[in-house]
């Protein structure tokens, strides 16, 4: 007897779906005939007009004038509670499914939330606040800024890494680590890490020379010489047996700041981080110190590359050469070192390093690395 129709609209969620009940239906029956009937109410035989419902009980019409029908069941009772334009029994008020945000039973046109298992009444439908991101009419909204986002909705959402705010429109992430996502806001107020290039963040350290440290960076940079000796030494073992390229030169190693690096690098070309400086016979190799780990290996086997080239390579090499090669030898000492994604953002850009590098990748692929060592060597070999 209970129909419902299944609608589909799509306006909010795929899985919403308006339910509409159609309630019981009384049917009247006038009779003159009413030999042996007895009104289920009051238990009076019946003479003259009576009424039966559509599940076949019979009432008398004085009962029919002084009770109520239900409009779920059908049956006339002393009493019944109106629900949202209906009005229902007791037993069937007990029975009937509820809504997931008000518990009122669901008479009438109902939405159901197919993905949340919510049936939501008509009222909440058209009263309750909706979450602006998925549209879910809710109990409790959370606000956060102008936005007002369900429980679900707020839980799942993603968080800036620097300030702690959700994301909800743009966002960017630096060195491709998606684990860490700042807002606009933050990428446009801090200054940018000179390590991995994220704002630096209200717990962001300044260095003397000026450059600035995220707290992610700030923990895992060196800046004791001693500390670096060991990664300065496996990079030099990896470039003498691994790469076969020996220098007969020595060479001063020394971390320095960004200054006295601009300073040594004036009218000669080289990248920030590190320096390859030579004065005759003096070779010397700069590098910033608060670097981490993986710029350590990155900008030490570069320089040092640029101490080889001028021991094995013709003087007149273009940039590209020059610098593809030593970010070569660099992207391959990442490699060893499983620095594997750090080592791809070396492709990228389209500066004389990246173009350089890629030019030498493309060497080695076809030819090998030897292929890449006769590139560079020129004249010389
Ligand atoms: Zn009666
Ligand atoms: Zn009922
Ligand atoms: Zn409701
Ligand atoms: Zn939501
Ligand atoms: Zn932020
Ligand atoms: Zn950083
Ligand atoms: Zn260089």
């Amino acid at each position: 007897m209970l129909s419902i129709n299944y609608l589909k609209r799509t306006k909010f969620l795929k899985a919403r779906l308006p339910i509409i009940q159609i309630a019981f239906i009384i049917l009247l029956l006038c009779s003159a005939v009413s030999a042996g009937l007895r009104c289920q109410l009051c238990g009076r035989d019946i003479s003259g007009t009576y009424f039966k419902s559509t599940s076949g009980e019979v009432y008398c019409e004085s009962c029919w004038k002084s009770h109520s029908v239900c409009s779920q069941c059908g049956k006339l009772v002393l009493s019944t509670i109106a629900v949202n334009g209906a009005n229902l029994c007791r037993d069937c008020y007990a029975r009937m499914e509820r809504c997931s945000l008000c518990g009122e039973p669901l008479v009438g046109n109902y939405t159901q939330y197919l993905k949340l298992g919510l049936k939501v009444c008509s009222k909440c439908e058209r009263e309750k606040p909706r979450c602006q991101k998925c549209s879910v009419p809710m109990n409790e909204a959370i606000k956060i800024g102008d936005i007002v986002l369900c429980q679900r909705c707020a839980e799942k959402t993603e968080r800036c890494h620097c300030c702690g705010e959700p994301l909800l429109s743009n966002y960017t992430f630096f060195e491709g680590n998606q684990a860490a996502k700042y807002c606009d806001k933050c990428t446009a107020r801090y200054p940018r890490c000179e390590d991995c290039g994220a704002p630096s963040g209200p717990y962001g350290t300044k260095l003397d020379d000026g450059r600035y440290l995220c707290p992610d960076c700030r923990r895992i940079a060196y800046f004791e010489p001693g500390m670096v000796t060991s990664i300065k030494q496996k990079v030099q073992s990896f470039i003498n047996y691994n790469m076969g390229m020996t220098i007969n030169h020595q060479f001063d190693f020394s971390l320095q700041g960004q200054d006295f690096i601009k300073r040594k690098a004036k009218d000669i070309h080289g990248d920030i981080n590190g320096l390859f400086y030579r004065r005759g016979d003096d070779f010397s190799i700069y590098v910033l110190y608060g670097l981490r780990e993986k710029d350590l290996i990155r900008v030490i086997a570069h320089e040092i590359s640029h101490a080889w080239q001028a021991e094995n390579c013709p003087k007149d090499m273009s940039l590209e050469d020059q610098e593809g090669f030593a970010q070569w030898v660099a992207y391959k000492a990442l490699k060893y070192f499983n620095n594997d994604d750090f080592a791809a953002l070396l492709t990228h850009g389209d500066d004389a390093y990246a173009r350089g590098l890629s030019m030498m990748l493309d060497i080695e692929s076809k030819g090998g690395p030897k292929a890449v060592f006769d590139a560079v060597r020129g004249d010389k070999q």
